[in-house]
């Protein structure tokens, strides 16, 4: 079994129109860019079917609009129900702090399977920013909740979507929020480098890494030193689709794991952080 645990899907009215929704910045960032790809449900069934991908989990996108964001996350709990839970749905938690907590038992009664990808493309990650998903991952743990947070590489090539994350503060988010299951996006940026340090896996017990965008991003060798430093049971498979296959990952996966960490990293670390047994 294959689960691609980060993909990203759009209601159709936005995949056709994107352009009448450029007045959410966060959008804007990201989708303005003609070549940045947009797919709704039968495109992402299609490539599950053509990759031979049993589950997906779609990422909601952080729009600040919640008129936007609703449209969204009402597709996405419906992509869920009309498939039958092969697409696992994380919806978009609202950017009003003092709705968090009811949100997210609303969002748990839905049938969401976590929150995420929760990003701040417009803003980038300080202050302000760090106190929110305090506060978010609090919400997620009461909620029993996974959340997943895109983080970046603080150094290399610029691309839309790219911005910093202190690693400082997003330490302090995660050590303080013990309770909460999170996916680090992307290898978390590299902060699983730091693992390394007694205090540091510790504190980051309760987290996971996923492989989004790897090829764009890392040589190979990165699955074999996160294997390594965080071991196979802490890794997910993720393709970022439709920004790249499912197949552009294999590979390489194959190179790096023995059969029994594969089955971790492509469907049963999925299958027991989603509750899907
Ligand atoms: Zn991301």
């Amino acid at each position: 079994m294959i689960i691609d645990s980060h993909v990203h899907l759009f209601p159709p009215k936005i995949v056709a129109q994107r352009k009448r929704f450029f007045d959410d910045s966060c959008f804007a960032e990201l989708y303005q860019p003609e070549k940045s790809k947009m797919v709704s449900r039968d495109e992402l069934l299609e490539m599950m079917h053509t990759e031979k991908i049993d589950r997906a989990v779609a990422m909601a996108f952080p729009f600040e609009n919640d008129e936007y964001r609703m449209l969204q996350n009402e597709y996405l709990l419906e992509s869920s129900h009309e498939t039958r839970g092969k697409i696992i749905s994380f919806l978009a938690a609202p950017k009003n702090i003092d709705c968090l907590d009811g949100w997210m038992a609303e969002a748990r009664t839905s049938g969401a399977a976590g929150v995420g990808e929760v990003a701040f493309y417009s803003t980038g990650f300080g202050e302000k920013e760090k106190q929110y998903l305090d506060v978010l991952l609090q919400a997620a743990a009461s909620a029993d909740l996974p959340v997943c947070l895109h983080v970046n590489e603080p150094v290399g090539h610029r691309y839309p979507g790219k911005y910093t994350t202190s690693f400082e503060l997003l330490f302090d988010a995660i050590s303080k929020n013990k309770n909460t299951k999170i996916i680090l996006a992307h290898w978390g940026g590299g902060i699983f480098f730091y693992a390394l340090m007694k205090e540091v896996r510790a504190a980051f017990a309760h987290v996971m890494y996923d492989t989004a965008a790897t090829p764009f991003l890392y040589d190979e060798r990165i699955y074999l030193i996160a294997r390594e430093i965080v071991g196979s049971e802490k890794i997910l498979f993720g393709s970022d689709y439709p920004l790249l296959s499912p197949s552009r990952y294999f590979a390489a996966i194959r190179a790096s794991f023995n059969s029994d960490a594969q089955a971790a990293v492509l469907s049963e670390n999925a299958l027991a952080l989603f509750h899907r047994r």
